[in-house]
């Protein structure tokens, strides 16, 4: 895609900190981190997002996820991570070449996830819950 920043990065025209790569993946850090080794997890091909992406692709991300979670944790001692996709103008996806966010958690971080959702989330209603999932079926 011409005018895709992480394309561009993938093909190393735009400078980026590579954390890895292989034949499908490509990792950088992201400019703009929420925590110490906030990383980005792209396929080399251009994907807008969850929704046209391949599944060997993303079998590959989760995959490749995983391996540098576990990494941020040995090494800079994350007792958790955060995985995150934004897919859609809607779900405020800002770059739209797929991209799975691995936020790495600290103690003390004070980024209160938990915090900011319990503030917008609301007490269900059962019945709603029941028509929803066989909606959904
Ligand atoms: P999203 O809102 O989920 O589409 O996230 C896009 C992310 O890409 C943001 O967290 C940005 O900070 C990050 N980002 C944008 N441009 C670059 C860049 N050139 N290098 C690294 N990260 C970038
Ligand atoms: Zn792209």
């Amino acid at each position: 895609m011409e005018n895709c920043i992480f394309c561009k990065i993938i093909k190393g025209e735009i400078p980026s900190f590579k954390v890895f790569e292989n034949d499908k993946v490509f990792c950088f850090l992201d400019i703009n981190p929420l925590s110490r080794g906030h990383i980005l997890v792209a396929p080399k091909k251009h994907y807008e997002n969850i929704f046209d992406i391949e599944e060997d692709d993303l079998k590959e991300i989760i995959s490749v996820a995983k391996n540098l979670s576990l990494r941020i944790r040995e090494i800079f001692g994350a007792d958790g991570v955060n995985l995150v996709n934004a897919s859609g103008e809607t779900a405020e996806q800002s770059v739209f070449h797929f991209h799975l966010h691995i936020i790495p958690r600290y103690k003390d971080d004070m980024l209160e996830i938990n915090k900011w959702w319990g503030s917008k989330s609301r007490k269900a209603d059962f019945e709603e819950l029941k028509k929803i999932a066989e909606e959904i079926k």
